[in-house]
């Protein structure tokens, strides 16, 4: 069998790499792939959208019009109340 840390070969059942004395009886680490990357973010990503989604409909009757005193930049042409600060 091959060492998986540096791919030295190794007698089948032999408890530690000759070379890089690697324990060889533990299980192999699991290392994820690009596909599960994909995946995984994929499924994050989704929920993130559904989840905005839902929440912005369920906010929606809360959701109440700023007056336009308060947000005077988005009337440039409209007039400024004359006690707005700035
Ligand atoms: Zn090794």
């Amino acid at each position: 069998m091959k060492c998986p840390s540096c791919q030295a070969d190794n007698k089948d059942g032999s408890k530690s790499c000759r070379k890089c004395g690697m324990n060889l009886q533990l299980p192999p680490l699991w290392q994820p792939t690009w596909a599960w990357h994909r995946k995984t973010l994929l499924i994050i990503y989704a929920v993130l959208i559904v989840t905005f989604f839902l929440v912005r409909a369920w906010l929606k009757p809360y959701v109440r019009k700023l007056p336009p005193e308060i947000t005077p930049w988005l009337h440039p042409k409209g007039e400024t109340p004359a006690n707005v600060p700035g």
